[in-house]
């Protein structure tokens, strides 16, 4: 395969290049990882920023109607959107839950949009991990907008907006005076929380669900990072696409506001080294695991811990040692 070829041909647009480049950096095979590095490397340098969106909302809140609408705008605004997914399920069932192309059927067939499911690895950290590369693919391929779209359980939120420029946090309408149980994290996390379903009968439940979002953010630290009205909560339909382009337009001010002031690059900067130092710890223990002969330590130290013979620490500091011995 000829990488620096494949990298001309991802940079000029190339949707079909884009594609194998992604299949590419998704492969689990050694060979196949050289490659993609290689190919990072040489797409790197264009200098081309997209907006990275992470949304997250459980399942059912309307995600995918959400970035069909959403997307569509977009693109009829003549933006180019990539839609990628990082799925904490795929690892389980082996199938993806999210990004998934016949959820996001005319966004699907648009020429501004690509659209591409969650690649399906073992463990969610690696999935978060190829997602990162396929963001910078896309990014060099010249996309505006970059929606990572995710759901509400566990890490994955945490990793989405770890690779985002804003986290935007879909909600459904509820009654009663519960948070929805969304977790004091996760509205630290948020730039801009999205109450869906705004129309019809559930008009008025959104709008009493925002006020409470709206309330519960006011109560959180200030992030010196932002203006003084973020983090913010809306109302937006994704069905009658009402609140959208109000929505679109708190983003571009958010994104240009923290670009102005320095606050954009901090954030990218951090994200990077984050992401590198991620990529050391992910490989060490790789090392520790893609050996049969480590493997085998590993399991015979972890047998005399079990049994009483050695401490867990010292095991720990024994193995650490073969690590080192063998460079
Ligand atoms: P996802 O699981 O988060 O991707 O949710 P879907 O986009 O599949 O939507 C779940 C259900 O909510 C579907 O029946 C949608 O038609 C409905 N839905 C999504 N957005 C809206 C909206 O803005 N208003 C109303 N009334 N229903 C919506």
């Amino acid at each position: 395969m000829d990488i620096e070829d494949l990298a001309r041909r991802v940079i000029a647009g190339e949707r079909r290049a884009l594609a194998r480049a992604i299949t590419l950096v998704e492969s689990q095979r050694d060979d196949h990882r050289d490659m993609a590095i290689a190919l990072g490397k040489a797409v790197a340098g264009t200098g081309r920023q997209a907006l990275r969106l992470g949304l997250s909302g459980t399942p059912g809140v309307g995600k995918s109607t959400f970035i069909e609408s959403f997307g569509k705008m977009l693109t009829a605004q003549g933006l180019r959107v990539a839609v990628l997914a990082v799925d904490p399920s795929s690892s389980r069932s082996g199938g993806s839950i999210l990004g998934d192309k016949t959820r996001m059927e005319e966004l699907s067939r648009d020429p501004r949009a690509f659209i591409r499911p969650s690649p399906s690895q073992s463990q969610l950290g690696g999935v978060a991990r190829r997602t990162r590369e396929v963001v910078a693919l896309c990014e060099a391929a010249g996309f505006d907008v970059v929606l990572i779209e995710t759901v509400g359980v566990g890490q994955s939120e945490t990793m989405v907006a770890e690779m985002s420029d804003l986290f935007l946090l879909l909600l459904a309408p509820a009654g009663g005076d519960e948070l929805q149980g969304v977790k004091r994290g996760i509205m630290e996390i948020a730039d801009m929380i999205l109450i869906n379903k705004a129309d019809g009968e559930l008009k008025p439940v959104a709008n009493r669900t925002c006020a409470d979002y709206a309330g519960a953010l006011r109560l959180l630290r200030k992030r010196p990072e932002d203006p003084k009205d973020f983090p913010k909560a809306m109302t937006v339909s994704a069905v009658a696409g009402d609140g959208l382009e109000t929505a679109w337009e708190e983003m571009t001010t958010l994104a240009d506001w923290r670009r102005e002031h320095g606050h954009w690059d901090l954030r990218r900067a951090e994200q990077s080294r984050h992401w590198f130092e991620e990529e050391v710890r992910l490989g060490l223990l790789a090392r520790l695991s893609n050996s049969a002969e480590m493997r085998e330590r590993m399991q015979a130290l972890g047998n005399s811990v079990a049994g009483g013979q050695l401490a867990p620490a010292a095991a720990a500091e024994e193995m650490l040692t073969i690590l080192d011995a063998r460079g």
